[in-house]
């Protein structure tokens, strides 16, 4: 008796631990383009966007990186880490930026803050490389005069340009994103990903206290 009150003590509190753990999302509050717009101050800011799943839906270049067979014998042209081939990322930056779609809510928070005359940054943690179009097609993209060159941060931390620059505002789909503007001490707003995005790592919406745009999946 008392050792089947015992098991099942031990099952309840299994199946506690185990809807705890595997609870991996986080509540969060959304906001709005408009509601963005009413929080800033009426003179310009300066503000930031994270490039791959914030602005630009880039996942045929990454999925390319993964998928392809066009190095010797069939095999990946990239080798077996494609994200750490130097070749992937020159590719990626200088050429198939192409194919990288704009994202229809990154279009509307932009506009809003070129409306009001805000200095706009891009920063992406994309090693920086020689002869990118990133830059070139962001503005274009976005319809975008007299800002800034894209920022490939590449290993360091994005805190380190959000300062330099004086960002008051860091948008990112990332939990780094997030956590690296607030490194720096300004705030951060959610994009969320494409549910067809290629990049499935470290996404955790909410996770870092923060606030999320409304529908910014596509
Ligand atoms: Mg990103």
């Amino acid at each position: 008796m008392n050792l089947r009150r015992l098991l099942l003590s031990f099952v309840l509190v299994f199946t506690l631990l185990s809807s705890a753990v595997s609870a991996s999302s986080f509540v969060y509050l959304t906001t709005t383009v408009d509601e963005i717009e009413a929080s800033l101050p009426a003179e310009p800011v300066t503000v930031g966007f994270d490039v791959d799943d914030t602005v630009l839906f880039s996942s045929p270049g990454f999925y390319y990186a993964f998928s392809n067979t066009d190095g010797p014998n069939k095999t990946n042209k990239y080798g077996p880490k494609p994200l750490s081939s130097d070749l992937f990322w020159k590719d990626m930056s200088c050429d198939f930026d192409r194919f990288s779609m704009p994202k229809s809510s990154a279009r509307e928070v932009i506009e809003m803050h070129k409306k009001r005359g805000d200095k706009i940054y891009f920063i992406t943690a994309r090693p920086p490389v020689k002869g990118e179009i990133l830059t070139r097609e962001l503005h274009r993209e976005f319809k975008l005069e007299g800002q800034p060159s894209a920022v490939f941060s590449g290993k360091t931390s994005k805190a380190v340009f959000i300062k330099k620059y004086g960002l008051s505002l860091f948008y990112g789909d990332s939990d780094s994103d997030i956590s690296e503007a607030h490194d720096a001490g300004i705030r951060a707003i959610r994009f969320l990903r494409s549910p067809i995005s290629t990049n499935k790592s470290k996404y955790n919406p909410g996770k870092h206290g923060e606030i999320v745009l409304q529908n910014s999946e596509n």
